[in-house]
């Protein structure tokens, strides 16, 4: 499931392949997929596209035309996945919006068998209003100040938090185990409690796991291929990731325990206590 490093992989090939094209056309598959803006479809053929960003776990497309920008901001859910092409004949099934372009790279195909992502078209008003409601702090935006506030100001357990999108926008359930395990702090701590210097080296752990796994081009869980088909490298690089069973990396001599829960956690029951 794609996390910030995965949608910061795709918006940075998209970036660095697709502005300045312009769309000649736009084939929605299914009507269901777009949300808030189907009637503004239209609008896209003939705009350039100006610009490619990550917003939390979504990639958010600018066009212009005439004066005018909007955007198209791709969800990628469980599944989703945008790519220049099609990499087997039975993708096209579940393919359900494609741009076509001018230019080198032909095509923008969203490809989602799980249906759990959804395609907005938006203004800049109505971006600017979906942003503000869905999405919290950036990760590798959030200064030290504003992350210790949003951690310190809440009830909820660590884990949690970081992977609630309207506080903190990016982090899941893999990034959000690589991160804690690193930072030595159990799930269920609960946040407002955590010492202040618990809390800093949080912060920089966070954003050292982001980083390497966006340099690793993401991880490759399950089905996660950037535009180009390629896949992340960073899977080799998880400490405790479905790693149950395997001994903990510090050398503490303890096995990496698996925990239930609403999303599973893997530990290491020495290095990360309550
Ligand atoms: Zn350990």
């Amino acid at each position: 499931m794609p996390e910030l490093p995965e949608a910061e992989t795709v918006a940075r090939q998209l970036r660095t392949r697709l502005v300045g094209a312009v769309i000649t056309d736009v084939r929605v598959g299914r009507d269901d997929i777009v949300r808030e803006g189907l009637v503004v479809v239209p609008w896209y053929r003939g705009s350039r596209l100006v610009s490619v960003r990550r917003v939390g776990k979504t990639v958010v497309l600018g066009c212009e035309k005439g004066g005018e920008t909007r955007h198209m901001l791709f969800e990628l859910g469980m599944t989703g996945l945008l790519f220049f092409t099609l990499l087997h004949p039975s993708y096209q099934k579940h393919t359900h919006l494609t741009l076509s372009l001018s230019g080198p790279f032909p095509a923008l195909h969203y490809w989602n068998p799980r249906r759990f992502g959804r395609v907005y078209c938006l203004d800049s008003e109505g971006l600017r209003a979906f942003v503000t409601r869905r999405f919290g702090c950036d990760p590798l935006d959030v200064t030290w100040e504003q992350f210790r506030d949003v951690i310190h100001r809440r009830r909820g357990r660590v884990k949690a938090l970081l992977m609630h999108q309207p506080v903190i926008a990016g982090i899941g359930n893999i990034y959000a185990n690589e991160i804690l395990y690193r930072a030595r702090l159990h799930p269920d701590r609960v946040a407002s409690r955590l010492r202040v210097a618990a809390v800093a080296i949080l912060y920089r752990v966070m954003r050292e796991v982001l980083t390497e796994a966006i340099q690793a081009g993401g991880s490759s869980v399950r089905d996660f291929l950037a535009p180009d088909g390629t896949k992340g490298d960073y899977r080799k690089h998880h400490q405790v990731y479905n790693k149950s069973g395997v001994l903990c990396p510090s050398g503490c001599g303890k096995t990496i325990r698996r925990l239930k829960g609403e999303r599973t956690s893997f530990i290491c029951p020495s290095c990360q206590r309550t």
